[in-house]
């Protein structure tokens, strides 16, 4: 099976929509490239484009990153769960509106979830990093410190982690200070995704105040409050 990143960009076709809750949105896309690719991890990031580049700049398509939640070659289909927030963005915009038939067009990304073949492993994840966060404790059969920092209880997914609300405090700042206040086993490789206040907040509290090793630390800004993420 080829990587997806054999495919530079195709488009695909929404399937199905299901409702993950009051914020989150589940959408099923075929393409035909999907039988025969293969995600390169479990945190698989996609650009979703709802037109083409070549278009001039008033309708240029919007390009949002997403990541693949589930994959499945035999019925050529992927999931990606969008996290609704308003019409403030294109991505969000889009995948509210979503309905079977229409058309996104997919354009390969990779993964970053590198961890060691042994030792132990912090995840923290918000709201928009759950869909990765989930499908890793999908493969993950080590024990796992795991936290995921959600506005409020109705952002709750079925996942066994420790879950933190933030209200309406910054992000980042809850789960971060769940985080210093336990005592881990030492953190052999640490993944944090979600608001940009988050992953560079819980990075610099491990290399900080944990020694944790800087190289070991996966962490990505998946949106930042305020400013649009292309
Ligand atoms: C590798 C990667 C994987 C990702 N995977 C997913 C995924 O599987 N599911 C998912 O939902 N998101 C995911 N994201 C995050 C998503 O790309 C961003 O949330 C993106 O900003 C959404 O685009 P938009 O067009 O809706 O809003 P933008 O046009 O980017 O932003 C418009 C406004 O909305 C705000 N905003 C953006 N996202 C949110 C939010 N979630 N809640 C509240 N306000 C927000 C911005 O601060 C800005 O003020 C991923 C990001 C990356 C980098």
């Amino acid at each position: 099976m080829t990587r997806y990143s054999a495919f530079e960009q195709f488009v695909m076709n929404v399937t199905a929509v299901t409702e993950l809750g009051e914020h989150m949105r589940r959408i099923t896309f075929h393409a035909p490239e999907f039988a025969s690719c293969t995600a390169t991890g479990p945190d698989d990031r996609i650009n979703v484009r709802t037109s083409l580049r070549e278009m001039p700049e008033d309708t240029r398509p919007a390009l949002r990153w997403y990541t693949v939640r589930a994959h499945r070659p035999h019925a050529a289909e992927i999931d990606v769960d969008f996290v609704v927030h308003g019409d403030a963005g294109p991505g969000t915009r889009w995948a509210r509106r979503a309905i079977a038939g229409d058309t996104a067009g997919f354009r390969a990304g990779g993964s970053a979830y590198r961890p060691p073949a042994e030792g132990s492993v912090l995840l923290v994840a918000d709201e928009t990093a759950l869909p990765a966060l989930a499908a890793i404790l999908e493969v993950e059969t080590r024990p796992l410190h795991v936290f995921a920092e959600v506005p409020d209880e109705s952002y709750r997914l079925d996942l066994d982690v420790e879950w933190v609300y933030r209200g309406d405090a910054e992000p980042g700042s809850a789960v971060l200070k769940v985080i210093r206040g336990k005592a881990l086993s030492t953190v052999d490789y640490a993944w944090a995704c979600g608001e940009s206040a988050l992953a560079t907040g819980v990075r610099r509290h491990l290399t900080k105040d944990r020694g944790v090793d800087r190289k070991a630390i996966m962490f990505s800004g998946y949106w930042k409050a305020g400013s649009a993420r292309e």
